[in-house]
């Protein structure tokens, strides 16, 4: 497929997330993924490990709230690939593969990053990871075979084999605090689901009793992330926003109903 034939091929999904770990993307932009599903948007997300390296929580009870978290959000699907946990990198062919894969099945209209908090190395390799995955998705003569993933909801398995090349409208990242965003989305209406999700996430997002202490069950975590999203929604005008930055523009047909701030 061209360039010019991408027209004439047909989205498969709205929207795909990709994060390293099961409820990054939650806290990433769960209150995205869970409006535009509230419009009806075939919202899917991948994770691209299973997060063995994890200090709480099996990958199998991490896979499990991972399901209630995405009905919660009530989105189309959700993928679980097993790369490295800890070694997520865009320097590794068949880690490119695996996500290029995904997108040339799913055909999605907008691909996200989702990596905050930054701290970790996975965290940090993803948006030039899905970057590069996009374009290699483009490219009909580079062979990308699916991974083993494991799939929700159960019939989310049998996605569609990857066609030869796809091209995804918008490439996006979640902006962290202090980055500078080029797009919005009002959450405030969709915060009570992204708050359900995340309170999906026991093992990793509460200390009970003998867990190992981490920076994402600290009890004030999920302050902290409603207070970047205060901070967002008052830069937007609303009570509560993600954002989101991408190298791209929108090309426009008319002035667009969504306002400007
Ligand atoms: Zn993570």
């Amino acid at each position: 497929m061209t360039e010019d034939e991408r027209t004439s091929g047909t989205a498969g999904a709205d929207l795909l997330c990709v994060s390293p770990h099961t409820d990054d993307a939650e806290i990433a932009c769960g209150g995205t993924l869970a409006r535009f599903s509230s419009r009806g948007r075939r919202v899917w997300l991948l994770d691209l490990t299973r997060g063995e390296l994890g200090s709480n929580g099996t990958p199998d009870e991490r896979w499990e709230e991972a399901a209630r978290a995405s009905a919660a959000l009530g989105i189309t699907g959700r993928l679980q690939a097993a790369l490295p946990d800890g070694f997520v990198s865009a320097e590794r062919p068949e880690q490119v593969a695996a996500v290029a894969a995904v997108i040339r099945s799913l055909r999605p209209r907008w691909l996200l990053a989702a990596p905050v908090p930054r701290r970790h190395p996975d965290h940090q390799a993803i948006p030039s990871l899905v970057r590069k995955a996009a374009f290699m998705a483009r490219l009909a003569s580079w062979p990308a075979a699916l991974p083993e993933m494991r799939a929700w909801p159960p019939q989310a398995a049998a996605i569609p084999p990857p066609t030869a090349s796809w091209i995804c409208e918008a490439v996006l990242t979640v902006c962290a605090p202090g980055e500078r965003p080029n797009l919005y989305v009002d959450v405030t209406a969709s915060w009570p689901a992204k708050l359900a999700a995340l309170r999906c996430y026991a093992t990793q997002l509460e200390r009970a009793a003998g867990a190992r202490p981490t920076v994402i069950n600290e009890p004030a975590f999920l302050d902290q992330v409603e207070r970047w999203s205060r901070a967002w929604g008052f830069q937007a005008g609303v009570p509560l926003a993600e954002a989101f930055a991408t190298e791209q523009a929108p090309l426009l047909e008319d002035l667009p109903a969504e306002r400007w701030v």
